[in-house]
């Protein structure tokens, strides 16, 4: 059997979606042809994730692909001789990361003949990152693979592009991504157009739709939004420090597998390895906080954008459906200037609070400030 023989339907039925990424790889595969770097240029939710599991089963496993040991480690993600990396900073990949990287890349594979390595989000690969991998990414070991993955070409640095072949999953439209949403996440209309919104992407916005924190952390955004007009500093300080506790769920349960993980590396990490684990695990976690904090914010903006429309008229444009009341009390008291007011402040605090350690005076300060600019100042 080949490795993009579709036996069962996957998780998003995306794979048939794609095709003519299967037969390129199967073509490529056959003919002796494989790139030692690809670039997977599309929407995490279009079949990526898939396509890079039965690329990894196709270069690892000793029998192309089956249903072996092999192949199930990399279905769960824990094949030792595929890497995925994901960047770790605040502004996208640092350097130790791809010194890290650049360490892998020279051992020799520890289970397969052959060994993936995933860089994802390529387009926060900066100049210094992009430098120091340029060399290995144009000539790697025989047994290494690359593949990158972004969203566009376009944003990946030319250096990096121009060195890896590009690999196009077919773009489908708003409504074509809203129906995938819906069936995947077995969502309402409503719920698919506004995780698509608030996420930018499908495989996000099923991944939110799907959890039950997020969804709790957004009611509780609602709830704010809802109390805003009649809040005082007091109320908000409490909520935001409610929002924090429902951000902080994941992030436990995170730091759980974390230890987990760390535990089990304990026969065959040295001393050293297991000390860079621990850094990166903090990396990793911080970088989660970030994500959620953010996640508060774009949520936040997406309330505010719909009670522009609502005080407007354009009730057709309200991605919230479920939250027509909370604009409708927000448009009777703000103006249209002072919406407009606060989601530029919104859009101000996301690349602001980047720097910030702390998710509580983060959510603090910013829903205090958002307060100001739309109820306070009236
Ligand atoms: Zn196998």
């Amino acid at each position: 059997m080949s490795a993009f023989d579709i036996t069962s339907e996957n998780l998003l039925g995306v794979l048939a979606l794609q095709a003519h990424v299967c037969s390129f790889f199967k073509q490529a595969y056959a003919q002796r042809q494989l790139s030692h770097a690809y670039l997977f240029i599309g929407n995490y939710g279009l079949g990526i994730s898939e396509a890079l599991d039965e690329l990894a089963k196709m270069l690892l496993c000793p029998h192309g692909g089956d249903e072996c040991a092999c192949c199930k480690r990399i279905m769960h993600k824990s094949h030792p001789d595929v890497h995925q990396f994901y960047p770790q900073g605040a502004q996208g990949y640092v350097v130790e990361q791809i010194h890290d990287l650049l360490d892998v890349v020279h051992r020799a594979p520890i289970q397969a003949k052959r060994k993936l390595i995933v860089i994802h989000e390529a387009q926060s690969l900066g100049a210094s990152c992009a430098n120091a991998l340029l060399k290995t990414l144009e000539e790697p070991p025989a047994s290494v693979y690359f593949v990158l993955v972004s969203t566009s070409a376009a944003q990946v640095l030319q250096t990096v592009s121009s060195r890896c072949q590009h690999i196009p999953f077919t773009f489908i439209n708003q409504a074509q991504a809203a129906k995938l949403v819906e069936r995947a996440a077995a969502s309402t209309p409503e719920q698919a157009r506004w995780a698509l919104y608030i996420k930018q992407s499908p495989k996000a916005a099923i991944d939110f739709l799907r959890s039950s924190s997020k969804m709790n952390i957004r009611s509780k955004i609602m709830h704010i939004f809802a109390i805003m007009p009649d809040a005082d500093s007091w109320d908000l300080i409490e909520l935001a420090d409610e929002l924090c506790v429902l951000i902080q769920i994941p992030l436990d349960q995170k730091t759980d597998e974390q230890q987990a993980d760390f535990d089990r590396s304990q026969d065959f990490l040295s001393a050293g390895a297991r000390k860079k684990m621990q850094a990166v695990h903090k990396r990793e976690l911080s970088r989660a906080q970030q994500i959620s904090v953010e996640e508060i914010i774009d949520i936040s903006a997406s309330l505010l954008r719909d009670a522009m429309f609502f005080s407007e008229g354009a009730h057709a444009e309200i991605m919230n459906q479920d939250a027509v009341n909370i604009c409708d009390c927000l448009a009777a008291c703000a103006s249209t200037d002072a919406m407009l007011a606060t989601l530029a402040y919104v859009a101000r605090a996301k690349q602001q609070m980047r720097a910030h350690v702390s998710a509580q005076l983060v959510l603090e300060a910013f829903f205090l400030n958002v307060h100001r600019t739309l109820i306070a100042g009236r």
